[in-house]
């Protein structure tokens, strides 16, 4: 008997997986399991040490196109289950299918299993396999179940094979080919193989059982003719296993314990199980052999994760690019500044279970949020810039001085420093800030107005925040009627951080920078990509249902202290929410911040 490793941390919310490893470490499952220190049938195990590692976990993406938040939830799952049990996760690349996979893909992947803070290497090893290196075992296993009477070549068309696979309501019919002895299907086996009949033409199937109520085990198609190039094996097939014949195989070669997947699968077992057992009797692959457990997907409204729909997005040029920051991908998502940590508390958050449904974008977001809070520089930002001239400031500062100003670079955290900038006779403030007439309840600056009562109303006195407080005393206006300049006073001796500076009332605080000392910006803003939660239920098409508001550009100013802002830099700007500097297009001389999500809590005072 052994048991599970003490955890670090606080408790984690339990899960059924959790539940299934805690078992099966408790009973010994598969505590005699050896491993040879690579993949390999049941001989090449044998011949290895007890393995290390108590379970065995994997990743195994198709690198047909990139990563996205749901695949996120599978890496978490299964490296942390593997971490957390003194395991190992694998990542390995499922690309049986020879038609969409690419290097480039591949590259992606293994840079975002490793962004996430994923590594694939356990004790000096790498743990990163290719499925198609097992296309020789694949084959030799696929003669071995011919030879045992338990998979025959099916000449049938593709149509008559799917009529005679019957429906949920009626079983199947036996193929004609059925009944071949196994002699024969051995050599059409291997004519299929050494490319002596034409695409199509015919398939291996398994030989299980044309009425079950399980479609899936109507005799499953094991491989297929496919004249194609692979990106790793070339020319060197015509022929492939389908995915539900390699995968069960995959995980047995890598002695994989716990095979974790999508409730899509759960049908598929029975036929993972089977080809597992036929082939461990068969004496080529070994026990204890891997089990597969499905759980639900992850789901984000407000997005799509189909990777076909994606590359529409891309193709078409509804987005950029697939790091385009609205992307639901992990490239987009990392250059919009989501960490990986955000999306690992969105994992952790969203639940591990049987039960399928729909996260609230906004789980994503409060994630960001809770990950930033503590540790996400503040900065003050003016995102839509209008002018602000402290008409007093020679008399009250003298012409050409400066006040500098500091502030903390994380509240309640005085180790992490303080900023440093300057006040002046001149600073941005947003133009929200301001209201010539403003509406009940307005906290920010309005000039000295009659109230329709007739008796006079002086100009509103603010904080400019960590400044000094100021008295609007008028604005200046274009012809078109636009406000170009707001004008107002210091009020004296209200500094912040000297003695008294809070006897004066004020209605409000608000951000500002100094016009002398500010760094321009370009500022993206973005929202939603969909205006929809579900863009892609039912039959309606995502498309139409595109925000057409979902990035915004501004030019505003920031804080000099972000003058040295590096790309991937995070920052709350007060009142604004959390920003990041683009990864791609945030340069020295050109500072350029995407908005991660805007802030829950209201602008604090
Ligand atoms: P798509 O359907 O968009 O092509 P996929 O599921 O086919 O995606 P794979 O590369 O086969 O993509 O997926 C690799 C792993 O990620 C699989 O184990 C799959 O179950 C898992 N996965 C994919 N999408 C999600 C999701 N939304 N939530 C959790 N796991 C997922
Ligand atoms: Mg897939």
């Amino acid at each position: 008997m052994s048991e599970a490793p003490p955890k670090e941390g606080p408790p984690k919310p339990s899960n059924f997986l959790r539940a299934v490893i805690e078992r099966d470490l408790a009973a010994g499952t598969y505590a005699g399991r050896r491993f040879a220190g690579s993949p390999g049938d049941a001989a090449h195990h044998r011949a290895g040490p007890p393995d290390g590692a108590r379970i065995r976990t994997r990743f195994p993406p198709e690198p047909n196109g990139y990563l996205h938040v749901g695949h996120a939830k599978s890496i978490w799952l299964n490296f942390s289950l593997a971490a957390e049990y003194g395991g190992i996760c694998h990542l390995r690349f499922d690309d049986t299918n020879p038609e969409k996979e690419e290097q480039e893909y591949v590259d992606a992947i293994e840079e975002m299993v490793r962004w996430l803070g994923y590594d694939w290497t356990a004790g000096g090893t790498s743990h990163l396999y290719y499925a198609s290196d097992y296309f020789d075992f694949m084959y030799r296993a696929a003669e071995a179940l011919v030879e045992a009477g338990h998979a025959y070549v099916d000449e049938q068309s593709a149509d008559q094979m799917r009529i005679n696979r019957g429906d949920f309501a009626t079983p199947g019919t036996d193929s004609p080919f059925r009944g071949r002895a196994p002699a024969e299907n051995l050599a059409r086996l291997r004519e299929m193989r050494d490319g002596l009949h034409a695409d199509g033409a015919m398939v291996l199937r398994a030989k299980i059982d044309m009425a079950s109520p399980n479609i899936n085990l109507r005799d499953p198609t094991i491989y297929r003719i496919r004249r194609a190039t692979h990106h790793n094996t070339g020319d060197r097939w015509c022929i492939y296993p389908m995915y539900a014949y390699a995968h069960p195989i995959e995980d047995a070669l890598e002695q994989i314990t716990h095979s974790i997947c999508t409730l899509e699968f759960e049908d598929q077992r029975p036929f993972y199980d089977w080809v597992l057992e036929h082939l461990a009797d068969l004496g080529l692959l070994a026990r204890p052999l891997p089990k597969q457990y499905e759980f639900a997907r992850l789901n984000l409204t407000h997005i799509v994760t189909s990777k076909r729909k994606l590359r529409q997005l891309v193709e078409e040029r509804f987005v950029d690019g697939w790091d385009d920051p609205r992307m639901p991908t992990l490239v987009g998502l990392r250059r919009r500044g989501y960490t990986p940590e955000s999306l690992k508390l969105l994992a952790e958050r969203s639940g591990v279970s049987k039960a399928g449904g729909w996260i609230d974008y906004g789980v994503l977001e409060g994630a960001l949020r809770d990950d930033l809070d503590p540790k996400a520089p503040r900065a003050l930002a003016v995102l839509e810039p209008l002018k602000l001239r402290l008409t007093n400031w020679a008399d009250e500062i003298g012409a050409g001085q400066r006040l500098p100003c500091t502030a903390p670079r994380l509240p309640g955290r005085p180790e992490a420093g303080q900023r440093e900038f300057t006040l002046g006779p001149e600073v941005w403030i947003e133009r929200d800030d301001f209201a010539e007439d403003p509406p009940k309840g307005f906290h920010r600056l309005s000039p000295p107005r009659t109230d329709p009562g007739g008796a006079a109303l002086p100009g509103s006195r603010v904080r400019l925040k960590y400044g000094y407080v100021v008295e609007c005393t008028g604005c200046t206006k274009d012809a078109a009627g636009q406000v170009t300049e707001v004008q107002a006073v210091l009020v004296p001796d209200t500094r912040s951080g000297t003695p008294g500076a809070d006897k004066v009332k004020t209605k409000g605080v608000i951000g500002w920078v100094g016009a002398h000392d500010a760094v321009a910006a370009e500022v993206r803003l973005f929202d939603r990509l969909f205006t929809d939660a579900q863009p892609d239920a039912g039959e309606r098409d995502f498309r139409e249902c595109l925000n057409p508001a979902s990035r915004r550009v501004v030019q505003g100013f920031v804080e000099p202290s972000l003058a040295g802002a590096q790309a991937d830099d995070k920052f709350q700007f007060e009142r604004h929410g959390y920003f990041v500097a683009d990864r791609i297009d945030h340069a020295p001389g050109r500072a350029v911040f995407n908005r991660i999500t805007t802030l829950k809590e209201s602008w604090a005072r």
